[in-house]
């Protein structure tokens, strides 16, 4: 896509630092880490969201950061990785193009800005409900 800035990176006419390639997806270092090692997996093939994403690039993209986050916690003093993937700018997506952030977590290193979400107690009515819902949208 002509406006794209992953696009830009896998056609080669931005820089990055590669840290995987193959012919499906292309893993790199986030410019804007949140932590040490912060690494953003994309699939080759554009696609903006989870919605849109072909299934066989979000396979591959998935079996990526499996293999990625494996070498993180071989190389890494890890304590753990957040893999967050955002669909939509009401939710804080900023490249429209599908990506997997990988997030370690440094052993004593400080916790992830990430979280915790407040945790607010629901009824099982109302959780009940919005299930039905989206299993009716199956
Ligand atoms: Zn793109």
């Amino acid at each position: 896509m002509e406006n794209c800035i992953f696009c830009k990176i896998i056609a080669g006419k931005l820089p990055c630092i590669k840290i995987y390639e193959d012919e499906q997806v292309l893993a790199f270092s986030d410019i804007n880490p949140v932590s040490n090692g912060h690494t953003l997996v994309i699939p080759k093939n554009h696609a903006e969201n989870l919605w849109k994403i072909a299934a066989e690039d979000l396979t591959a993209v998935h079996l990526c950061s499996k293999k990625i986050i494996q070498a993180m916690k071989d190389a890494l003093n890890l304590s753990g990785v957040a893999c967050v993937q955002l669909n939509g700018s009401s939710v804080n997506q900023t490249v429209m193009h599908y990506h997997l952030h990988l997030i370690p977590r440094a052993v004593d290193g400080p916790s992830l800005p990430l979280g915790p979400w407040k945790m607010q107690q629901g009824t099982l009515e109302s959780i009940q409900d919005t299930a039905d819902k989206i299993i009716a949208a199956l």
